[in-house]
């Protein structure tokens, strides 16, 4: 039987985002192909990536390669690391028009010479499947539908999935940013379900952070300091899902490091009722809601045409 949040006897369960995102991918393959079937084209999603960091690129192979899995086309342009604003701004303009494109993404983080927000903003919002766009970032805030950002809107499909009872829960999401804890805040926030949590929203300069998390029924981190969350900072019961990837140096290991996340996980993991793995746990989640946001753009271009 599931452990639930109130049971005494505690066992903790895996969130496997491994496994649940190929589920899912296999239900969006079917819904592509009944798509295709119907006359429409295949959903085409392209990724920009600027320049050579291995972990960007790492993330962009992943999702063009999930893109073949489930039947959709993919274009991937990649752009050496000198390139000038203007021609980053040029090739956004230019996916804005293909209508051959129904979803785009630019890989972030973006050399240092240029402006992420002038970037983001230059990027059809209909075609904005990353979520990143204030266009939709403020229909998030507001409740109102858009793109939401991949890694909160499949931590939201796991929590779906898994059925997870959010409904008048304490959540506590550590980090702020603008692509996960400020977005995951949102969404736990907001009517629904999974949804209506009571949300604490914890970074950098908050004081007495173990204090806070030890109130949590649900415990997001989103950080990207390896292990930070020990087990005296999680109630007994707790979800707890780890957003954190950090690299770490790990001479046994095949590529020279291992993925951490910000869970000690050997640590926590005994405590919790539910608790998503490093990797494996929300990685996969993001690629699947990024494939599903690619699908919805393809309908939405369908249905203006
Ligand atoms: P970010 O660097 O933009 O934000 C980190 C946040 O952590 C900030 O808001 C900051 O206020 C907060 N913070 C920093 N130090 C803190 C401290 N000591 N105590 C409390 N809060 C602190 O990072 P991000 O883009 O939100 O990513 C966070 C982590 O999630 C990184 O490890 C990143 O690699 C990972 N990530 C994973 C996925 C995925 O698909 N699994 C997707 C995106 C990001």
């Amino acid at each position: 039987m599931k452990p639930s949040i109130e049971s005494s006897t505690m066992e903790t369960a895996i969130l496997d985002g491994k496994a649940l995102s190929g589920k899912i991918k296999v239900e969006i393959a079917a819904e592509v192909s009944e798509w295709v079937q119907k006359g429409h084209r295949k959903p085409h999603l392209a990724a920009v990536l600027v320049g050579n960091d291995g972990a960007s690129r790492t993330y962009v192979d992943h999702k063009v390669r999930s893109c073949e899995q489930v039947g959709f086309d993919s274009t991937l342009i990649e752009r050496p690391s000198d390139i000038t604003q203007a021609d980053l701004l040029a090739i956004v303009d230019g996916l804005n028009r293909d209508n051959g494109i129904d979803g785009f993404i630019v890989q972030l983080p973006l050399p240092s010479h240029i402006d992420d927000q002038a970037i983001i903003e230059a990027v059809d919002p209909l075609k904005d499947v990353d979520g990143f766009h204030p266009s939709n970032m403020g229909n998030l805030a507001l409740g109102l539908p858009g793109f939401v950002p991949a890694t909160p809107a499949g931590i939201m499909a796991m929590l779906d999935r898994y059925n997870i009872d959010t409904e008048g829960k304490h959540a506590v999401v550590i980090g702020r940013s603008s692509i996960v804890g400020t977005p995951m805040s949102l969404l736990l926030s907001r009517s629904g379900s999974p949804g209506n949590c009571t949300v604490t929203l914890c970074h950098s300069r908050t004081q007495g952070l173990a204090d806070h998390c030890r109130q949590a029924d649900i415990l997001v981190a989103a950080v990207g300091i390896p292990g930070m969350v020990k087990a005296d900072m999680v109630k007994e019961g707790a979800v707890v899902i780890d957003v954190g990837i950090t690299r770490v140096e790990d001479a046994t290991a095949k590529r020279g490091f291992r993925l951490k996340g910000d869970v000690d996980y050997t640590d926590v993991a005994p405590k919790c009722s539910w608790i998503t793995p490093v990797p494996g746990g929300v990685g996969p989640m993001t690629i699947v809601s990024l494939l599903r946001n690619t699908l919805v753009a393809a309908q939405r271009t369908a249905s203006h045409h």
